[in-house]
């Protein structure tokens, strides 16, 4: 079948990806963890949107309390105001100064969070004198979202390539985390973690010591390269490397972020705190275009003492509505235990992928933290030979769980010269899944798998 000419495609359907034909499904309502179609299908959302609907869908208390604020004050513009809503989901986030973390700025998209992190943290070394400290350092196979700047940050081939030409001058990538594909057998944890911080150091030397402003990094690498999971004392490491050259540490928790973990910032894990830190998807759990920037004293500081204000407005920053929804969520978090439910129920879903799915001969790595877990597909298991560059081996499970009535997330794009493949699936359905749900998560994905990988070449 040849892909859908783009005339022929309904009027608001360019932005989706390529079906090779499919014409997108049409989803007409949603509720707790199931999304409804209008051909009538009833679909088990197993990724949550994009790890999004983290208490659900058509969560009535939610839809309360954004209608109220509306009716309230529906809106204001942030240049002298602020709302006691947006007050309160602040105090709520940093109040207690989480990891040292004490302010936020709320924004509207996760790309939207990250490219003002990018400007923070170029003003932060303008106001306090060492403006020629402005490159920034990421890591390949990362994904930081869809703006310029973002794309600049982004080490995922297949999202850069289009735009090379216009992407931010100085910024580089080092290696990520990721012990299946890149961790010696011979190497351990702390030899592998070391050797990361090392190549992160010589990059920082390379670049100049007095020149790098940022390390930007997802704390849990998502939509890349499935649920990339550092190994004991990586973030110990890169961030005793970050403080030796006074490089800031900004961590992107859009995705991994806000309890997907199992715990509410994925840096929890690691013992390490960063300086800035970018959450939204979950923040919001779908209810509202919401996201936010959390700063550390050091970077507020620098900015106190400097011209007093960031330099950064959107219309929509900070609305009353998004902070309605995002209040709500976090109240739910709290009163219904959600977090350590995603911890529960992650257990259960990470065992009965192993129990299912571990000795399928084509299951090379099943990894992931909490609600946050992924498969990574090969040919051979032994040596983990790859699949061939032109099986879109993602698409063809998304498609396979799909028509089983479950919604997964698929990894884009396939082969390149580091390494990445695509050759992975994603989970991160909502945080309070039912222990039967998560069943018959993995249920629709083995049964996907056993038909994918049993169909003649
Ligand atoms: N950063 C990470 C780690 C993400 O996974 C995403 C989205 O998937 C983004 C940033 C961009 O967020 P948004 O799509 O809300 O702009």
């Amino acid at each position: 079948m040849s892909p859908i000419r783009v005339e022929e495609r309904p009027p608001s359907s360019l932005l989706y990806r390529d079906l090779k034909g499919q014409l997108p499904d049409i989803v007409v309502e949603a509720k707790g963890s199931y999304l409804y179609l209008k051909n009538g299908a009833r679909i088990l959302d197993g990724c949550a949107g994009a790890g999004v609907a983290s208490i659900g869908h058509g969560n009535e208390r939610v839809i309360n309390a954004v209608a109220d604020q509306l009716r309230t004050l529906s809106y204001h513009h942030t240049s002298r105001m602020t709302s006691p809503v947006a007050e309160a989901l602040g105090r709520k986030l940093v109040g207690h100064k989480p990891g040292g973390l004490s302010h936020a700025i709320f924004l509207s998209s996760g790309s939207e969070a990250n490219e003002s992190a990018i400007k923070l943290v170029r003003q932060y070394f303008v106001e306090i004198g060492k403006p020629q400290r402005q490159h920034i350092i990421s890591r390949n196979n990362s994904y930081h979202g869809n703006s310029v700047g973002c794309v600049s940050l982004t080490g995922l081939p297949s999202r850069r390539r289009h735009f090379a030409p216009m992407l931010m001058p100085h910024v580089s990538q080092v290696s990520p985390c990721y012990p299946y594909r890149q961790q010696g057998a011979d190497e351990s944890d702390q030899a592998y973690a070391q050797r990361l911080a090392d190549e992160l150091e010589q990059e920082i030397l390379r670049v100049g010591e007095d020149s790098v402003a940022a390390f930007f990094v997802e704390t849990l690498g998502g939509t890349a390269a499935g649920n990339l999971v550092a190994v004991p004392g990586y973030f110990k490491a890169v961030r005793e490397v970050c403080d030796k050259y006074q490089v800031l540490l900004v961590l992107d928790e859009i995705m991994c972020g806000m309890g997907r973990t199992g715990k509410l910032h994925a840096w929890e894990w690691e013992g390490v705190s960063p300086d800035i830190q970018t959450i939204g998807k979950g923040l919001n759990g779908g209810y509202q275009a919401l996201s936010a920037v959390l700063i550390n004293e050091r970077v507020v500081d620098g900015l106190r003492q400097g011209s007093g204000a960031f330099a950064n407005g959107q219309t929509f920053q900070c609305h009353p509505a998004a902070a309605a929804a995002g209040l709500e969520v976090l109240k739910i978090f709290e009163e219904e235990d959600v977090v350590n439910t995603a911890l529960k129920r992650g257990a259960e879903l990470r065992s009965l992928l192993i129990q299912e799915l571990g000795s399928h001969p084509n299951v090379g790595d099943i990894r992931g933290r909490g609600l946050f877990q992924s498969l990574e597909f090969v040919a051979n298991k032994e040596t983990k030979e790859t699949l061939p560059a032109n099986i879109p081996i993602s698409m063809l499970l998304d498609n396979a769980i799909f028509e089983r009535g479950a919604l997964i997330y698929s990894g884009f794009g396939k082969g390149t010269a580091d390494g990445y493949r695509g050759d992975h699936i994603l989970m991160a359905p909502p945080l309070n899944i039912s222990s039967a749900e998560v069943k018959e998560l993995v249920d629709a994905i083995k049964g996907g798998v056993e038909e994918v990988f049993s169909r003649p070449e």
